[in-house]
């Protein structure tokens, strides 16, 4: 990139070195990954290593101390090669920071030592049954019990679930029958350890795609969680849930742009080889201009996103309608990206012979995680108004 855009040198880096990280450790398995419904761990492990797991974590804290646009960067690269891979990082970088800017010292202490280098992994648990998009309707319940809280509940599409240590998780500690206690104001925030009693977890999700990513159900009856174990004050779980998500939101579209790159690249390619009507079928205007608008969509997704990133890093007013934006952008373009390349291919496209059909079902979830683009719509225009 060049001009008002330029990446700095330290950002070139780290993206150079997810892209050969990627290149070696994840592109050539991921199909397999795919097919057998493998979860990579050893990849995470040396994820970790390179402190991809911690990417905007603080350096006082293992963190590697990076802003959100280093932390797209390094997404986008590893989705190059599996979405569900690099997506699973960045629940996992989203979890940890969460721990690192709400936890108080005793907490950071115990979890982030073995969080940042991806020695034990974290899931981020908002979804119930019965609140999906309506988030803050989550019925979880926490207890006060002494100096811990009794958690009964279910949360519902957690990715890790099962196979994750730790489980940072938005339970209700207010009343649920008062307006204030039953909303997002009665929200608050624990770290839930998998071998605590009471834990248990529903079967593997059987999805079209993110196979390489584990999802089930996290299911609670009366777990006791130390009062220590929670992230900020009682009520403040909901605040803290959207100020992760934001991130999480910049991850996600970090990722479908990720992947609609790599179906370009491949699209690029295979329309110079295959022959048709006696010549490459790259000489048909249509190929020509189908081509030209993955580019394009995928540039402007792409600008949009690294804006948005900046503005989470620096924390600006806007940058909850930005995030929001760019996710809705680079998850929705990157959706159509890949699509595009399938109709390129042709037959060859709805084969898993070819990876495009991988990155179709990988990057279809995108536009419904991390709050639907309807909700981001919703954000955005909430924003606009008010
Ligand atoms: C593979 C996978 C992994 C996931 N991982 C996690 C995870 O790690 N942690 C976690 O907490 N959650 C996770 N989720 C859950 C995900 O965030 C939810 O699926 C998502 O927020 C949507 O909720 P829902 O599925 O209940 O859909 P619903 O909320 O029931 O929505 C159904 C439809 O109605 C639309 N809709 C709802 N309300 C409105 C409205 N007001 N206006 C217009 N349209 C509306 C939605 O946009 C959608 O199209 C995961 C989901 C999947 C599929």
């Amino acid at each position: 990139m060049t001009g008002q855009f330029a990446l700095n040198e330290d950002q070139l880096a780290i993206q150079d070195a997810a892209r050969r990280f990627t290149a070696d450790a994840i592109t050539p398995h991921a199909a397999g990954w795919d097919e057998e419904g493998h979860f990579p761990r050893d990849v995470l492990r040396a994820a970790g290593e390179m402190g991809f797991g911690a990417i905007y974590v603080r350096e006082e804290n293992g963190g590697i101390g990076l802003g959100r646009v280093e932390a797209a960067l390094v997404i986008e690269a590893m989705a190059y090669g599996c979405p569900a891979t690099s997506s699973y990082i960045s629940i996992h970088n989203m979890a940890t920071w969460m721990i690192d800017a709400f936890g108080d010292a005793d907490v950071r202490a115990r979890y982030l030592p073995q969080l940042v280098g991806m020695e034990t992994l974290a899931s981020y648990c908002l979804t119930e049954p019965g609140s999906g998009s309506d988030a803050a309707a989550l019925r979880t319940s926490a207890r006060l019990d002494g100096d811990h809280y009794v958690v009964n509940g279910t949360k519902q599409f957690i990715s890790g679930g099962g196979v994750n240590d730790l489980y940072v998780m938005m339970v209700r500690t207010g009343d649920a029958s008062t307006k204030e206690g039953g909303g997002a104001k009665g929200i608050s925030c624990l770290v839930i350890e998998k071998d605590m009693p009471g834990v248990s977890f529903g079967a593997p999700e059987k999805k079209l795609g993110w196979h390489a990513s584990p999802t089930a159900q996290v299911v609670l009856e009366d777990v006791r969680v130390p009062v220590a174990n929670r992230l900020g004050a009682e009520g403040e779980g909901f605040k803290i849930a959207m100020a992760g998500i934001d991130g999480g939101r910049v991850n996600i579209g970090a990722a479908s742009l990720g992947g609609a790159q790599r179906c370009l690249d491949e699209a690029v390619a295979y329309t110079r080889d295959r022959r048709q009507f006696g010549k490459a079928i790259a000489e048909f205007q249509n190929t020509q201009f189908t081509l030209a608008d993955m580019a394009t969509d995928l540039e402007a997704a792409r600008a949009l996103l690294y804006m948005a990133a900046a503005k989470v890093t620096e924390a600006a007013p806007d940058k909850t309608r930005f995030a929001a934006m760019a996710k809705r952008l680079a998850t929705d373009n990157g959706s159509a990206i890949v699509d595009k390349a399938l109709q390129l291919f042709g037959g060859y496209g709805y084969l898993r012979d070819y990876p495009i059909e991988r990155f179709w079902r990988d990057l279809r979830v995108h536009r419904i995680l991390e709050g639907t683009n309807e909700v981001m719509r919703m954000i955005i225009g909430r924003d606009l108004l008010k």
